[in-house]
This record gives structure tokens, sequence and C-alpha cells, in this order.
């Protein structure tokens, strides 16, 4: 059994389309999960959803998604966010509101939970540190916990009673006890790398074991990306931070 687990896609439909062609390439028949911010800051929304839907993915709703249904949550954003967070909910689609509003804040799956942020707090807690990491693994009822939130790739493990924070690469990684695991993101990663960040987590035919994740990073269109923010007249800097990463 493999998963793709996509998160904070933020309506980045170029790197979006190029994560789905390098699933399809390494994982052919993964199940395909979310963990939020599926919009927000970026151009492309209603494509974004309409992509997600036609690849059946399962998923939990994220700060900009809520705030995109015109959460309150909004006015705690800085102002490029809120500014494209306002343009959002103008361009949503009565379709894509439906599909959103539908997004659970905490799904659990099987051996796993998915939350967009933490545990505690699945919209806006960010996990950071290893005291976060230590009380959102102590209240884990599955083994694991797939998020994003801080779009940056991580792996948070309980060793003894410790958050022991394990340095992701390319490397296929073996699970062994609780951990959180974060899937970096889709649409703005902000790890320095300017490519498209998912996760493939893996499991063996019975099933044995918590399986083991490899994050991929994939290179898309990011200019396509930002001439699309610029069109839509969202802040400059949403397009620009693209290029870098950051
Ligand atoms: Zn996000």
């Amino acid at each position: 059994m493999s998963v793709a687990i996509l998160s904070d896609v933020h309506a980045n439909i170029q790197a979006l389309c190029a994560v789905l062609d390098d699933v399809a390439k390494v994982a052919p028949h993964a199940s395909i999960w979310h963990c939020g911010d599926v919009v927000g800051y970026g151009a492309s929304p209603n494509e974004v959803i309409g992509e997600l839907q036609r690849v059946g993915a399962s998923g939990v709703m994220g700060n900009h998604d809520l705030a995109a249904l015109g959460d309150d949550i909004v006015e705690g954003f800085n102002e490029g966010a809120r500014n494209a967070a306002l343009w959002t909910r103008e361009v949503l689609t009565a379709q894509s509101r439906e599909w959103l509003r539908a997004l659970p804040r905490v799904l659990e799956m099987g051996s796993t939970t998915l939350v967009h942020a933490s545990l505690r707090d699945p919209i806006m807690e960010y996990v950071m540190d290893a005291a976060t990491a230590e009380e959102n693994l102590r209240g884990l009822s599955t083994p694991l916990l797939f998020h994003g939130h801080t779009h940056i790739p991580a792996l948070w493990e309980l060793r003894g009673d410790v958050a022991h924070l394990t340095a992701v690469g390319d490397a296929p990684i073996v699970l062994r006890g609780p951990s959180l695991v974060n899937a970096g993101s889709v649409g703005q990663p902000r790890d320095r790398d300017p490519r498209a960040a998912w996760l493939l987590w893996e499991r063996d035919e019975d099933n044995a074991g918590l399986g083991r994740v490899t994050w991929r990073r994939v290179e898309y269109d990011i200019p396509s990306a930002q001439e699309a923010i610029d069109a839509a007249g969202l802040p400059n800097w949403l397009a620009s931070r693209l290029a870098v990463g950051r």
C-alpha cells in the first residue's frame, strides 16, 4: 500500500500538476491524501480543488482554507496573506466552497491521523521545537500523524520519552515508533528549496510495521505560477518568494 501525501498546495496549480505527474511516475497506484491549505496565496484555487477532486484526494482543513470560507481567522493574518484570502473568497465557485467546507479538521485513517497544523490545535499550531513536538507525540492515539503548516519537511519521533528531530533528505526513512511526519509544501516551500515537495508513505503488502517515508522534490514551472499571481493582482512578494523557496 502506498500513499502520496500532499500539503500546503496553496492554489499553485503548476506545482500540483508537476507533483501529480511525479506521483504517477513513482507510485502510480498510490492513494492521495492532503493536509490542508489547499488554497490561499496562489492564483488558481478552483483549478487546484478540481484537480484534487479528480484524483479523489482525502484530506483536512487548513487555516487558509478556513479564511477563504469567511472565518475571522483572517484578522490574524499578515497583510499579504489577508489580501490573498479575501481575493480567494471572491473567486471561489460555489462547488469549490462546498468541497472546502466539507473538509474535517482531523481525519483518522487506520494507523494514521491527518491534520493541517498539530494534533492539539489542528488549524494553527506550528510544530517547530522539541517541546511542542513532544506534547503532540504524547497525545497521539495512532502511531503516526501526517501534517504540514510550517511548509518545511520534518520528522519528529518519540524515542524513550523525548522528541527527536530526524534529518530528512532524499533517502527513504523507516518509521519505528510514534512520529509526526511533515510533508512540506507543494505550492510554497519555505526550506530554501523552491522545488515542490510531497511525501510518499509505503507499507508492506501485509501492512506490518509503520512503513517508510520518502520526501520527493519536483521542479515545476515557477514563472507561470508567478505570472498568474501578478495577473490576479495579488501581492508581488507572494510571487517572488516562490523562486527562492522561503
Ligand atoms: Zn500553509
